[in-house]
């Protein structure tokens, strides 16, 4: 959603003290805001057994992880890196789930010596667990999206043909009795079928796959599953005037279905996780960039000092970011296109879009930029990712990870110098 009214009164008036000290760009996340958030998720599922993993790759600084970690929640972890985050915020064990695809043989081996959660995505992968010894007590299995009745939520996750994620459901009895059959006690399902979602619906017929399919491992396997996890996706409002997800509905539409799950079946109602990033900080953080040129081509171009580097959607999806002009409410607008300095025509944060008339110096807030943001940022063209900083619940401001720097570019050109000279016998050279 568009900045919250709360987040800009209490930043706006600061902003440009704000940039002043710490310079421009900048990502700046609202602390109070993330804290609001975390406890509508509580709230609800208040009485439920349930527990938020928030997805590390939305938002991946611990000092933010820390603020998420005081409600209760946990970590979704996909990397090594991601477990390195999450571990920097203090979470430990079952405290982190381990959700990856395609997983490499080490990074399985580091996602179970810190004892996370593993959610297993393909045979192939639970050949390899099973290979490095007894198994862990406790796995989850990610289903193909295909499992999911109705529409596939295609682009990101894929669609049902296309998709990579997950084992089909065909598969799953043999596979879980696999794990079973190895000692694995407790056994999670796990299926994510869409991102950017804005009605409890989907979520709702993921469920109910989920409960089915612990039916048939009850029926066929002898296994009663302990969680279910409907993954990340719940969306957010890009756009000012559009509708919130209602996090109140969702909470009671799942939490009627496992109670009545629970009736019909007799079944104990597993726990329920989710995975979200979008929708736990993705409203609470802007970017802030100053206009350093106006130019004028075909178009006006306002060009600002930070591009896609510190903000791929734009670039990426073709994605909405609102943005605004600090002080800029009572000024006469243009059409214009907003650009950074990379040698991309699509390196733009808004395209064709009605704003106040700006000069060099002035500062835009690109809204919306507290998931997905910083994260996906790269370092093309050597441009280099922006700094982040937070908005503390009693309004002053901390710098929670520094810009990067060239020497931070180069530092992998520094190693010790390492040549291999292979020397072949020449009779054995056909
Ligand atoms: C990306 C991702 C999430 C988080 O998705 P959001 O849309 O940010 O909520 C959760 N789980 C998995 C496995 C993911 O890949």
């Amino acid at each position: 959603m568009p900045m919250s009214p709360s987040f800009a009164a209490r930043f706006e008036p600061i902003a440009r003290d704000v940039a002043e000290h710490f310079g421009t760009p900048f990502h700046i996340y609202d602390e109070r805001g993330i804290e609001e958030t975390c406890a509508a998720f509580n709230d609800a599922f208040a009485g439920t057994g349930y527990r938020e993993f928030f997805a590390v790759k939305a938002l991946p600084n611990p000092a933010v992880l820390a603020v998420v970690a005081r409600y209760g929640f946990g970590f979704d972890a996909s990397s090594p890196a991601e477990l390195a985050a999450a571990a920097a915020a203090g979470a430990t064990g079952a405290d982190i789930c381990f959700t990856s695809n395609n997983t490499p043989r080490d990074e399985l081996v580091e996602a179970l010596h810190v004892g996370a959660l593993v959610t297993i995505d393909d045979e192939a992968v639970l050949r390899q667990l099973l290979a490095l010894g007894p198994p862990p007590a406790r796995l989850a299995f990610r289903l193909h999206p295909s499992a999911a009745d109705g529409t596939v939520h295609a682009g990101l996750l894929g669609d049902t043909e296309s998709a990579k994620f997950g084992i089909p459901a065909d598969r799953l009895v043999p596979a879980v009795t696999t794990a079973t059959a190895a000692g694995v006690e407790d056994i999670g399902l796990h299926l994510m079928r869409g991102s950017q979602l804005m009605h409890a619906e989907p979520f709702s017929r993921t469920l109910g796959t989920l409960l089915d399919l612990a039916v048939r491992l009850r029926d066929e396997a002898g296994v009663a599953v302990s969680s279910v996890n409907l993954g990340g996706g719940i969306g957010i409002p890009y756009r000012p005037g559009e509708t919130p997800f209602d996090l109140k509905d969702f909470g009671a539409t799942i939490t009627a279905q496992l109670e009545r799950w629970e009736r019909h079946t007799g079944q104990r109602r597993p726990r329920l996780h989710l995975e979200s990033g979008r929708a736990v900080t993705g409203p609470h953080g802007v970017l802030v960039t100053r206009v350093i040129n106006r130019m004028h081509k075909a178009r006006t171009m306002i060009g600002v000092d930070a591009g896609m580097s510190a903000l791929m959607r734009p670039a990426l999806y073709d994605a909405y970011h609102h943005v605004t002009v600090l002080d800029g409410q009572s000024r006469p607008t243009e059409v214009v296109d907003v650009v950074g300095s990379l040698c991309e025509n699509n390196d733009k944060l808004a395209v064709q879009r009605e704003l106040p008339r700006t000069d060099v110096g002035d500062l835009m807030i690109v809204h919306d930029t507290g998931a997905h943001g910083w994260s996906m940022g790269f370092t093309y063209n050597g441009r280099l990712r922006p700094q982040e900083l937070l908005l503390h619940a009693d309004g002053t401001v901390s710098r929670i990870r520094r810009a990067e720097t060239v020497a931070d570019q180069q530092a992998t050109l520094r190693f010790p110098a390492t040549v291999l000279s292979v020397r072949r016998n020449p009779s054995t050279v056909r």
